[in-house]
């Protein structure tokens, strides 16, 4: 199914202002899409409209390009998984996912073949007659998968679903769900606040903060082109590196010139208008290479070393106490308090309009 929101806001009863503003959102049939953003950005809010739990103030949203504002949220033909399972304790997990369609009065047979053709694709048939409080929060977790998947719905809503979990099943599952999203072939909307799921699970990310759309796109899409400092700033780990400074004949530069940037020709010409004005430049760790080339260098001292293993993060410092991230394979030899010199890649370059804060290049 494809999903439309079309202007869309939200205001709560009692609040002063509008939580979500003016959302223009396409969800492509079949489509994972994740949305994104701080706790308290609205992304709940969003979801809880699709679903029908929450009223839509203004706007339309349509399903195949009708109208579903006032549809009740059980002829909408979704299934949603919240991060508390809220699974019922005192039934079995076969009981669990068998429960909707027995209150939709669904044949016997029926309810038997989809609990055990879920449970199988979950695999967590041998569980199917233990009660929840027996098994594990992964486990758990996809009883509540399962439980929306029997109702073979034309549209998944999954909001934030694995924050419960530990590091190391929060990565399985992410991938599980991956798989289980191109078995199924569904319409899924995930909210998340992490930006290495949305990252990696998403075929569109939507990226929101304070209620607004701040760029909707496919994830490489917002690690090489990030739309505004907010963009820059949230996806990716360790967060880009953003420096406040000037142009001056068409060179970039700090306050005390600790860096300075002379952009490609084509940044160049977009830098033009911005003679003398202020900007901020933007650079990610991955971007900077040992030693000295002919033009910008920087030099730093080493302040803290966080070893990853394929990669080390090098917490820099400029002599004005200015901060600076740089990864640098985990095999180079480095040590606090060092001096070094690094020279960085143009085509890693962000240039941002200081006052509007959108990307210039
Ligand atoms: P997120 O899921 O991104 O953390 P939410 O959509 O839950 O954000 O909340 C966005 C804003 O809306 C918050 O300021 C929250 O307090 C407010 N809000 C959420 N639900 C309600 C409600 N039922 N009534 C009033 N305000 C609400
Ligand atoms: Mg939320």
């Amino acid at each position: 199914m494809k999903v439309e929101l079309v202007n869309i806001g939200k205001k709560y009863e009692g609040r002063e202002n509008f939580t979500i503003r003016n959302i223009d959102l396409v969800i492509e049939e079949n489509e994972f899409c994740v949305i994104l953003g701080p706790s308290g950005s609205g992304k709940s809010t969003v979801l809880r409209m699709i679903a029908g739990l929450a009223s839509i103030t203004e706007g339309d949203l349509l399903f195949n390009g009708k109208r579903m504002n006032r549809v009740e949220p059980k002829d909408r033909d979704i299934a949603m998984v919240f991060q508390s399972y809220a699974l019922y304790p005192h039934m079995t997990v076969y009981e669990n996912m068998a429960f909707s369609l027995k209150m939709k009065k669904e044949r016997k047979t029926v309810i038997h073949e989809s609990v055990l053709e879920a449970a199988e694709t979950l695999q967590i048939s041998e569980y199917l007659y233990s009660r929840p409080s027996e098994i594990s929060g992964g486990q758990r977790q996809r009883v509540a998968l399962g439980r929306a998947m029997v109702r073979n719905p034309a549209v998944f809503l999954m909001d934030e679903p694995l924050s419960n979990l530990d590091a190391k099943l929060r990565e399985h599952m992410r991938v599980e769900l991956v798989r289980l999203h191109k078995s199924l072939n569904t319409t899924s909307i995930y909210v998340t606040h992490d930006q290495t799921e949305a990252m990696t699970m998403a075929d569109k990310i939507v990226l929101f903060d304070d209620g607004k759309v701040q760029q909707i796109g496919a994830p490489t899409e917002f690690y090489e082109n990030p739309a505004n400092l907010f963009v820059a700033g949230f996806i990716g780990s360790p967060t880009m590196n953003i420096f406040h400074g000037k142009m001056n004949n068409g060179v970039f530069r700090t306050d005390n010139d600790l860096v300075v940037v002379e952009p490609k020709p084509e940044d160049a010409i977009l830098l033009k208008p911005y003679e003398g004005k202020e900007v901020c430049m933007g650079i990610r760790s991955e971007r900077f290479n040992a030693g000295l080339a002919e033009k910008n260098n920087v030099t730093v001292k080493i302040d803290v070393i966080e070893m990853l293993g394929k990669e080390q993060l090098l917490y820099c410092k400029f002599p004005d106490g200015h901060e600076v991230v740089i990864s640098e394979p985990g095999y180079f030899e480095y040590g606090v308090d060092e001096d070094h010199d690094f020279n960085f890649d143009l085509d890693g370059v962000h240039f941002f309009d200081a006052d509007t804060t959108l990307r210039i290049n």
